[in-house]
């Protein structure tokens, strides 16, 4: 088998989570009763005129800034034709020949390397409706329809199935930080075509075929693997490639082809007659790129280079941003940096997991977290007792000291208390203190396990290990 070069170009699609539609007042929200969050103008009755949400555009001017696209000072809307039941006006509101963002680029680090793709558009459209397959019967949910979709077309920069995952993820993370978009790839947020093809070391792009709707990273890399054996295959056995859509089947892990690829001018696009060009200035543009919050690359580096975490920890902290804003505000009020990672990594992460079902991942404030930590650092609360209170504290505005005082937690640190209990407890256990005056150290953590139940948690373990020890030595 010979070798061949892979060519891919990613056409991602993703929704901007804005409070409603792109041209009308309907709820932009996920789920729903079917057909609920629609009017007549997302429904596409005859005659309605949409407004444009400005919301929209704003955000994907801030996508734009945010991987270095040239911004529109002038951009208009585009009817893309199409007759097909999810979009009842038979037409896509779209952007044809002037989008809002021209280039840019997306730099990302894959195997080790770092990898850069360039962008050659992102364009602002309205999403189409659902089809909800039935036995022996279609239905069409429009809820959907008209939530503001934009679309990323890159240059055909990406040659592996990782290194399309690793530019999607890059750029999931991206629209993240900018708060423009979830990117919830179960719910459809974000989705991708890959338009992919061989060739020949020295020789021209070969023809390409573009696999529609894909909505999983991993659905993506099948498809990208299946696509590149089928072609390999293909060009092997002397046959050509033909340039169509292909559908790829998750269940069964195969593509198949839909139909020849269409062209744009089978959509006979037209200038969208009744929504007016978007018209920014510069100042409009500066304020967007100003406003653009710090990203995850440049967090991720600032956290190993400037505070001195791992290379995993840094990985872990910015894979949300709600995360890592709350690292960086922690760390602001003054806590110890792996200090305050350990415990977002270990007790908040492992929290907003279970209950951020809701969408909330983290329900605790910098401030609140860095009350946590100093009142662990100076002993008033252990590392066990500090779970209680962050439960009583989660998404709530009560300060951890509240929550130590209202659970009864704080700690026992009067010394002359604990050395009588300390005693009890050596004179009770006979044996295993015996053990420890023959050298045996382990019974010293028995001793204070010991003094926890006895005191429900509440001593200081340092003042605990200390004094088990002397009274033991005597
Ligand atoms: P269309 O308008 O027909 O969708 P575009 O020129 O906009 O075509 O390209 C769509 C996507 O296909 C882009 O991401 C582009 O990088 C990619 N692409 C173009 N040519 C090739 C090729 N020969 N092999 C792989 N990808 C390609
Ligand atoms: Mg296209
Ligand atoms: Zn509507």
């Amino acid at each position: 088998m010979s070798d061949y070069i892979v060519t891919i170009g990613l056409e991602v699609h993703c929704e901007l989570k804005t409070e409603s539609k792109l041209f009308c007042s309907c709820v932009n929200k996920f789920g729903g009763e079917p057909n609920s969050h629609t009017c007549p103008i997302c429904a596409g009755h005859p005659g309605v005129m949409p407004v444009l949400n400005k919301k929209a555009v704003e955000y994907t001017v801030k996508a734009g800034c945010a991987i270095g696209s040239r911004i529109s000072r002038f951009s208009k809307w585009d009817r893309k034709n199409y007759f097909y039941p999810d979009l009842p006006k038979a037409w896509q509101t779209s952007q044809y020949d002037l989008p809002l963002c021209v280039g840019g680029e997306v730099r990302f680090d894959v195997g080790g390397e770092e990898k850069t793709v360039r962008l050659n558009r992102i364009h602002l459209e309205e999403d189409a409706g659902k089809l909800v397959h039935g036995a022996g019967f279609t239905a069409v949910d429009y809820n959907r329809c008209g939530v503001p979709l934009i679309e990323c077309v890159t240059e055909p920069d990406i040659h592996s199935a990782d290194e399309a995952v690793a530019f999607l993820e890059e750029l999931a993370g991206i629209f993240r930080y900018c708060g423009i978009s979830d990117c919830k790839m179960q719910e459809g947020s974000i989705r991708a075509d890959v338009n992919l093809s061989l060739s020949r070391p020295g020789e021209p792009l070969g023809t390409r075929t573009e696999t529609k709707n894909l909505n999983s990273f991993r659905s993506v890399r099948r498809a990208i693997e299946a696509e590149i054996a089928r072609q390999t295959e293909v060009l092997e056995s002397g046959g050509k490639v033909v340039q169509e859509t292909r559908h790829f089947d998750d269940a069964s892990g195969t593509g198949y082809g839909m139909r020849s690829k269409e062209d744009a001018q089978d959509y006979r696009y037209f200038p969208e007659p009744d929504l007016m060009p978007v018209v920014l200035s510069d100042a409009d543009i500066d304020a967007i790129a100003a406003a653009l919050p710090e990203l995850k690359r440049a967090r991720r580096a600032r956290y190993t280079s400037e505070l001195g975490l791992s290379d995993y920890d840094a990985d872990v902290l910015t894979s949300d941003p709600a995360v890592a804003d709350l690292f960086d505000e922690t760390v602001k009020l003054g806590a110890v940096a792996k200090k305050a990672a350990n415990y977002i990594m270990s007790e908040i992460m492992r929290k907003g997991k279970t209950e951020g079902e809701d969408g909330v991942t983290v329900g605790v404030t910098g401030a609140q977290l860095s009350d946590i930590l100093s009142l662990v650092e100076k002993g008033e609360i252990n590392l066990v007792a500090s779970k209680d209170v962050l439960d009583k504290i989660w998404q709530t505005d009560m300060s951890a000291s509240e929550a130590v005082d209202k659970l009864g937690l704080r700690q026992n640190n009067d010394a002359g208390e604990i050395e009588k209990l300390v005693r009890d407890i050596i004179a009770a256990n006979p044996g295993p203190a015996d053990d420890f005056r023959k050298g045996n150290e382990k019974v010293l953590s028995f001793f204070v396990g010991q003094l926890m139940k006895a005191t429900k948690g509440k001593t200081n373990p340092k003042i605990a290990g200390d004094l088990v020890r002397k009274l033991l030595s005597e």
